[in-house]
């Protein structure tokens, strides 16, 4: 039996770990923390459950197509609730939206912010539920390493059919023009890493899944798919070694044969790496790595971000599960994240209060919040600083509350840049990894072979298909796929 190392337990060394269980091979994944999920890990502290990163379950599909793929599906982990409304987006302290779930109620609201928006959102939707179609079902599992994958008629005219030439920004511009519904529409591409004029218009697809698929909640919280992938992949028989970091690569003749860590060298076959790409690069070091430092610089980072854990001692009026405050530019604050990186002088932010949801993640009586400011990467991060902008997030907070808040603080935690560095490796203290531009799409993103290492690969959120959970789990699948194909020769 040959034998896989995998590098990390994120959602994609988890998925990449089961696939090659699941085709035969011992699988060992050496974990740096004490527990499995990567940047979706979860921390307990005076009676509150917080999940660190993830907290919007988008593509219910690609999680089912992953349960589905090992003869299970998601309900034997996890119950899934569809959240309704979806989020509720503040425009300023006198207006907000809340998303209906219903597609029918959700045209309703369209029609109210500009004449004949209903049937814009229709044409828009079928659009771009044929993007999904072809995006998710071709595109993103493609390794993408090689032009010819894309080199079909079929694949050509389907990449000119879902605009993967043209911008997301000029695209939504062509069915609206309220000011409200860009907003509302421009919101998913967010989730890219990218604004919409660097994201292609393919992306589209990111409304649909938001729409039409809904916006989902494990109950018990995100962990809980973590916990579900851990279950199924030692299930498979993958053994997962904690607090093992990968300090670096023992190389013979063009080959890695086994990775050091404070417990010695382990062997194996073939190795993947789920850890940041830019980290294992460092450990490769120069003559092995695929890229150098001058690369990764001019790479379009997605954000960072400014993170604040809450366990507050009552309940508060006014919140949903999902809101975002869009009560401020965004033109300027995304021009603080990508043009002319700086921390924000007015930041938009996401609050989440899976208590609304969830009793479990909360004492009785009590709310769990969760505070995101999305941040340039690199930046300098001081506790001073992080305060400022928690005062501010918190006059802001109380205003739309219409409560004090301040004094209910039982549990306070901040996590940013330094946090992501000494935690994950992360380049640059990034949060979700290579944004999505058109330059960083497929063949143009960081390979998942190493190009001098004939049994190094590499998978998650910095290499194809990109951030965010499902991709994560689609990277994984992609990986060990390839390295199931070289090993068999
Ligand atoms: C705050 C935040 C909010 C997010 N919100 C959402 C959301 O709502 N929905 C969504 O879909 N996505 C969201 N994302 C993105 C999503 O969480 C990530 O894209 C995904 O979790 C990345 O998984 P990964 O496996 O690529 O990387 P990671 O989760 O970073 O996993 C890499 C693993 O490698 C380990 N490691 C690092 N170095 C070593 C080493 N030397 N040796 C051994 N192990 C090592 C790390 O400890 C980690 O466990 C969010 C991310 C963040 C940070």
């Amino acid at each position: 039996m040959k034998k896989v190392i995998v590098i990390g337990a994120g959602f994609s060394g988890l998925s990449a770990a089961t696939e090659l269980a699941s085709k035969g091979y011992e699988v060992q994944i050496l974990e740096k923390n004490d527990h499995a999920g990567g940047r979706a890990r979860v921390f307990q502290s005076n009676g509150f459950t917080f999940d660190m990163g993830p907290s919007w379950y988008w593509m219910p599909d690609i999680f089912e197509t992953y349960f589905n793929r090992f003869g299970k599906k998601p309900a034997d982990y996890y119950d899934l609730v569809r959240l309704d409304p979806s989020y509720s987006v503040i425009l300023s302290e006198t207006e907000k939206i809340d998303l209906p779930a219903n597609y029918a109620d959700l045209k309703t609201l369209f029609e109210s912010y500009e004449p004949g928006a209903a049937a814009q959102l229709d044409a828009f939707m079928e659009q771009a539920a044929y993007k999904y179609k072809v995006g998710i079902q071709d595109f993103v599992w493609k390794p993408s390493r090689k032009i010819t994958e894309f080199l079909s008629l079929k694949l050509l005219i389907d990449a000119i059919r879902i605009d993967v030439f043209s911008s997301f920004y000029k695209h939504i511009r062509k069915f609206f023009t309220s000011p409200t519904l860009l907003k509302l529409m421009e919101f998913p591409i967010l989730f890219l890493g990218a604004i919409s004029q660097n994201t292609p218009a393919m992306y589209s697809l990111m409304n649909y899944a938001e729409i039409k698929l809904g916006t989902w909640y494990p109950m018990g919280g995100m962990h809980h798919i973590v916990k579900g992938m851990v279950a199924l992949a030692e299930e498979k028989g993958v053994k997962i070694t904690y607090n093992a970091e990968v300090q670096g690569f023992e190389i013979v003749k063009g080959k890695v044969i086994g990775v050091k860590t404070a417990a010695g060298l382990q062997e194996a076959d073939a190795f993947v790496a789920g850890a940041d790409y830019h980290h294992v690069e460092e450990l490769l070091g120069d003559g092995l790595r695929n890229y150098d430092e001058a690369y990764w610089d001019k790479r379009v980072m997605a954000p960072s971000s400014l993170l604040f854990y809450l366990g507050i001692s009552k309940r508060l009026p006014n919140l949903k599960h999902h809101n975002l405050f869009f009560d401020r530019d965004f033109t300027v604050h995304s021009h603080e994240i990508y043009t002319d990186p700086a921390w924000p002088s007015d930041p938009l932010f996401y609050a989440s209060a899976p208590s609304v949801t969830d009793p479990s993640v909360a004492p009785e009586g009590c709310e769990n919040i969760f505070l995101l400011i999305p941040v340039a990467p690199d930046l300098e991060d001081t506790e001073e600083g992080r305060e400022k902008y928690f005062e501010q997030l918190m006059d802001r907070l109380e205003a739309h509350c219409g409560v004090s808040i301040r004094d209910s603080i039982v549990y306070k935690r901040s996590y940013a840049h330094r946090d992501f560095k000494s935690d994950y490796h992360a380049y640059k203290g990034n949060a979700y990894g290579l944004a999505n531009t058109l330059l960083q799409t497929a063949i143009l993103k960081p390979t998942l072979k190493n190009k001098h290492l004939d049994n190094l690969y590499y998978t998650g959120q910095l290499t194809v298909p990109g951030p965010g959970v499902p991709p994560s789990l689609i990277s994984g699948i992609v990986v060990a796929t390839e390295v199931d194909k070289e090993l068999k020769g």
